[in-house]
């Protein structure tokens, strides 16, 4: 599968998602997804507000990974 698609930027802005990279997500109409500013280039992710670590919800995006409290605070413990 190709892994760069060039598509066009409308007049306000919006660009269509390729559905072979739709599909290789999992991403469904309605679903939301995060964009995220990486020095010259945008991410796009799917919305998931998992922690990546353990599965609980409710986790904060830290540099590109979604994580829980409790795992930050483990991760904090490890590193004093
Ligand atoms: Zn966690």
């Amino acid at each position: 599968m190709r892994k760069q698609i060039i598509r066009q930027v409308d007049e306000t802005g919006r660009i269509v998602l390729p559905k072979p990279f739709r599909e290789m997500l999992g991403l469904e109409i309605k679903d939301e997804v995060i964009l995220s500013l990486n020095g010259d280039a945008i991410t796009v992710r799917k919305f998931s507000s998992s922690c990546a670590f353990c599965g609980e919800d409710h986790a904060v995006d830290y540099k590109g990974v979604l994580i829980c409290a409790d795992c930050a605070k483990q991760i904090g413990d490890l590193v004093k």
